[in-house]
């Protein structure tokens, strides 16, 4: 319904869960839903903004007290919105001193007047999902539009600030070859970028060898591992293969994954010991675990 540049281009190039929200909200037809798939679309950015960080902090044995209290809040009960948060930018400073950032994400948290900026914003949808799930949601179409006049554009201006993710592409690899005259591999792979499920298949040359059906962020000549933050999984509910991110440890099941979408629930035991991994703050390549 709502035409708007910034989330119009979002649909098409920022990584899929952050996309296809943006769809969400632009083909609901009251304003009721799309208020509500405005505070959906403003929690995938804050979490993949946050994994993006916190997967790129993992990889540079970057380690931060905030990036440990994500983890912590992981394994003990649930990340919140704020916890994501909190880690993203914990590593903006670390990141701007370092060889190689995640070109664009530091500049997206400098802070503006009176601090304003990306995490200023991302704080303020935050308490507006936080008003909405205490049971102040809009109550007819005429609140619905005031809400949004005040939100809308702060989900927008965070949009725009975080363009930088369209330029580190999410791929889930399907499988690779190794070819012996060169030594190196061939993978095929899906881009997870822009709105639509079936996403581009790609072919691509990597000096490392990669793991099948697994997500990786690519920043400069890097592919970086995102699990256990991020995977793909058969949904239960959806009976479907759904873009997952770990919420948090279950003593019995599992680790909790949630689908971006549509906020489902699965449970994963292999990823156990990654997650437990997270709260010690330190990179995958240094755990001896
Ligand atoms: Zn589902």
């Amino acid at each position: 319904m709502r035409n708007c540049e910034v989330l119009s281009k979002a649909r098409s190039d920022m990584p899929y869960p952050v996309a296809r929200a943006v769809r969400a909200v632009q083909s609901a037809t009251t304003l009721r839903d799309v208020y509500e798939g405005m505070l959906r679309g403003a929690e995938a950015l804050t979490v993949v903004l946050g994994v993006v960080a916190t997967t790129w902090a993992r990889e540079y044995d970057v380690k931060t007290p905030q990036l440990a209290d994500l983890g912590e809040a992981i394994v003990t009960g649930g990340a919140s919105q704020g916890h994501w948060i909190q880690a993203l930018a914990s590593v903006g400073g670390p990141m701007s001193q370092h060889p190689q950032p995640v070109a664009g994400l530091s500049a997206a948290l400098k802070r503006g007047k009176g601090g304003s900026g990306l995490i200023a914003d991302l704080n303020e949808l935050v308490q507006e999902r936080n008003r909405w799930a205490h049971g102040a949601a809009p109550r007819n179409e005429l609140e619905a539009s005031d809400r949004l006049q005040m939100v809308l554009p702060v989900y927008e201006r965070a949009m725009e600030k975080a363009r930088f993710l369209a330029e580190c592409p999410w791929i889930l690899t399907s499988n690779s070859r190794y070819r012996r005259s060169e030594g190196d591999f061939q993978v095929h792979a899906s881009r997870t970028m822009g709105d639509h499920p079936d996403f581009e298949q790609t072919t691509f040359i990597s000096a490392t060898p990669l793991a099948d059906d697994v997500f990786y962020l690519h920043v400069g000549d890097d592919f970086i591992d995102m699990t256990p933050l991020v995977v793909m999984r058969q949904c239960p509910t959806c009976h479907q293969r759904e873009v997952s991110y770990a919420d948090r440890l279950d003593e019995r099941q599992g680790v909790s994954l949630k689908t971006f979408d549509r906020g489902h629930v699965l449970f994963d035991r292999s990823l156990i010991e990654e997650v437990r991994a997270l709260t010690h703050g330190v990179g995958r390549h240094s755990d001896t675990a």
